[in-house]
This record gives C-alpha cells, sequence and structure tokens, in this order.
C-alpha cells in the first residue's frame, strides 16, 4: 500500500512539473536571439537571421517580423542647403559679433582686445587668433576706411581655413577592391553615427556599401550600427562582444571585397585611457585589414564641443594612425566652429564632413567658403 502511495504522489509531482514546464515555454513568444559568431553578416535584406529556424522548428512565431522598409536617404542638393541653414544658425554669432566690433568708429585697444577675446572663445587657437588679428589690423589701417570690413574679414578667415586643401572622401578603391573607411575616435564622439551616415550618404549616391562593426567593446554599437544598415539595406559584419575588433574589420573587408562592394566602413572602438593599448588595437586593425585591401581613408571623428579636450584626443590618435581627414561632429549645438581651424593646424589634415544634428541626414561635406559664409551669416 505505501509503494502505491509513493508510486502516485511521484506520477503527480511528474504532471505538475511538466504542465508548469510547458506554460513557461509557451509565454515565450519570440524566439531566442541568435547568437553571433564572428563575420556574420547581419542582414534583414539578403538573408535570414542565422539560427532562427533551428531554434523554432514547430512552432511559427505568433507575429511574423515585419519586412523592414528600407529608406531612401536624402538627396546631396536638399541636404545641403538645409544643413547650411543649420550651420548659419549655430556659428552665425561669431562672425556677427566680430563684425559689430570691426564697424565700430574708433579701431582702439580695447577694441582689438575684444576681437581677440571672441575668436578665442570660438576655440580658433592662440596662434591662428594673433594672426588673424594682426592681418585685420594691418588691412585696415593700409586701406583705411575704404576698406569693406566684412570683404576684408571673409577674406582673412577663408585664407585661415584654407579652402585650397583637397576634401574628398576616398571611398573608392583601385584594382577592383573596394576602398576601406576607418573611423576612429573616442567614444561619444559620433563615430557609430557618422558610420552610419556616411553609409546613407553613399547610398544616396548609388554606391554599393557594407559596414563592419568593429566596435565590439559595447554591444549596444553593434546593435546601433546594424540598425543604420537596416534603414538603408546596407549589410553589417558583426562579432559577439568582446571579439578581437581586427577579425571582424577583416571579415567585413573580405566579405566586402568578395561581393565587389564600392566601399567598406569599419567603426572602431574609442577607449583611450591608454595609449599603448589604443595604438596596438588600432594599429592591428590597420594591419589586418590591409592584408584585403589598403585602407583608403582614415577618418578622425571629434566632438566639436569639447574644445582643447578634443585637440588632445587628436593630436594622440594622429600619432597612432595616419589620419586623412577629420570629421567634427555637434556643430549644431557649438558655437565653437573655430576648432576648424584649430584642428586642422593641429594636425595638417582637413576636415572633411561636419555633423550638424542627430537625424540621419544631417551630415555635411565640409565646404570651406560655405563654412565662413555661414560663420559671417
Ligand atoms: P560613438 O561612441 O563615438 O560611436 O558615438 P555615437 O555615434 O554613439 O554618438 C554619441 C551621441 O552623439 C549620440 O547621441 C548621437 O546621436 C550624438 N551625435 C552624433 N553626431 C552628432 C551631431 O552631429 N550632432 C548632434 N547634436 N549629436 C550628434
Amino acid at each position: 500500500m505505501g509503494e502505491w502511495l509513493y508510486l502516485i504522489i511521484g506520477i503527480a509531482v511528474l504532471v505538475v512539473a511538466t504542465t508548469a514546464g510547458l506554460l513557461a515555454s509557451g509565454r515565450r513568444k519570440t524566439p531566442p536571439a541568435p547568437r553571433d559568431t564572428t563575420g556574420v553578416i547581419s542582414s534583414t535584406t539578403t538573408q535570414a537571421p542565422p539560427g532562427t529556424s533551428a531554434e523554432a522548428p514547430v512552432e511559427t512565431p505568433l507575429e511574423a517580423p515585419a519586412a523592414p522598409l528600407v529608406e531612401r536617404p536624402e538627396g546631396t542638393a536638399s541636404r545641403l542647403v538645409r544643413l547650411r541653414q543649420r550651420l548659419a544658425g549655430s556659428q552665425g554669432a561669431l562672425g556677427r559679433g566680430l563684425l559689430a566690433l570691426l564697424s565700430r568708429d574708433r579701431l582702439d585697444e580695447d577694441t582689438w582686445e575684444s576681437i581677440e577675446d571672441t575668436l578665442l572663445t570660438a576655440d580658433i587657437g592662440v596662434a591662428p587668433t594673433q594672426e588673424l588679428v594682426d592681418r585685420l589690423r594691418s588691412r585696415l589701417r593700409t586701406e583705411g576706411s575704404q576698406a569693406d570690413a566684412r570683404a576684408v574679414l571673409r577674406e582673412e578667415l577663408l585664407t585661415l581655413v584654407d579652402p585650397s586643401m583637397d576634401r574628398r572622401l576616398q571611398v573608392s578603391g583601385a584594382d577592383g577592391q573596394p576602398g576601406v573607411v576607418l573611423v576612429v575616435g573616442v567614444n561619444g564622439a559620433g563615430k557609430t553615427t557618422t558610420v552610419g551616415k556616411i553609409g546613407r550618404i553613399l547610398v544616396a549616391e548609388g554606391r554599393t556599401v557594407v559596414m563592419g562593426a568593429a566596435d565590439t567593446f559595447r554591444a549596444a554599437a553593434v546593435e546601433q550600427l546594424v540598425t543604420w544598415g537596416e534603414r538603408v539595406g546596407v549589410d553589417v559584419v558583426r562579432g559577439p562582444e568582446g571579439t578581437d575588433p581586427a577579425s571582424v574589420a577583416f571579415e567585413a573587408v573580405k566579405e566586402g571585397s568578395a561581393r565587389g562592394v564600392d566601399t567598406v566602413l569599419v567603426d572602431t572602438a574609442g577607449r583611450l585611457q591608454n595609449k599603448a593599448g589604443l595604438m596596438d588595437e588600432l594599429g592591428k586593425v590597420k594591419r589586418v585589414i590591409e592584408k584585403q585591401a589598403p585602407v583608403t581613408e582614415v577618418l578622425l571623428v571629434l566632438d566639436a564641443t569639447t574644445g582643447q579636450n578634443g585637440l588632445i584626443q587628436a593630436r594622440v590618435f594622429s600619432e597612432v594612425v595616419d589620419v586623412t581627414g577629420i570629421v567634427l561632429t555637434k556643430l549644431d549645438g557649438s558655437a565653437k566652429g573655430g576648432i576648424v581651424v584649430a584642428v586642422q593646424r593641429e594636425l595638417g589634415v582637413p576636415v572633411k564632413l561636419v555633423g550638424l544634428g542627430e537625424g540621419a541626414d544631417d551630415l555635411a561635406p565640409f565646404d570651406a567658403e560655405a563654412f565662413v559664409d555661414a560663420l559671417l551669416g
């Protein structure tokens, strides 16, 4: 009798446990996220996410994933008109301030000092400020009251910004290889956003692109890049969190070459706590990529609102990799456009792009004349 009792209790426990298990699994409506492996292409446009079919063999998901809508990025002409207005909005105060001072009847020492202060506040830097003030003083003295202060200021600002620099992005490769753009900078500068935005510009121009999410230390950065890619139908090569960034970069360029795309954009990690570590990491990323194809552009992303700090970062990165162009982000939130002059002087490398907002198409090629005109309002 005792044995029967144990048997019945045993069966009852088994039934309860099985029912509970079924309920728990029934509550999970979505299949588990696919596990990443190095070099997996994250694509919603050309292939199903790996692992989904194996992990949900019986039940069909209650909600079928919606087909992603591929956006059409804003065209060049309207983007430039819109962004120039935004640039004038954020930077115009500098030019207006300078013109008001230069238009005074008497340009005494106090006025020149105020002009200097205005330029320094806009982060132009000490040496360029001194040069500009000296040039303005001597020109306005010799040209006297005939001088058109605005025209003189425009000319001299333009000289400082240097319209002769080649600001074209090298996004094309040679010998049938893709152009490879490596994007570097400290965390928070706007690297991942910039990679996404450049991808959109290239897509808008009809180019084919693959992106590499080599900032493998931040899962959020990888997801962010995948989202940017999905929006315009660009595939992203990614690896699990903590993978060697160089291996992801390598796979991305390999994939881009195999597909014959025009450009591979590679996002990188930006941990600056240790220069030697950064040097090792970025150096390795570049070396490993170049086993596949030459890097055609190394873009350093700098947050325009960080002033002197940005310049220090610029120095460190330029010692680590051969920076070929600067992207200045967050110019929309800062009246410190003078940093363009300071950072170009510091690195001897042109500002090629400027970020003017968090919107997907808020990235513009840098144009010296348009910039100076925006400063002058
Ligand atoms: P990362 O860590 O360098 O990859 O930086 P993220 O790309 O994640 O960007 C950090 C933050 O800066 C995000 O909130 C972006 O939306 C923002 N951001 C990037 N570029 C710009 C810009 O040009 N203007 C503004 N206002 N915000 C920007």
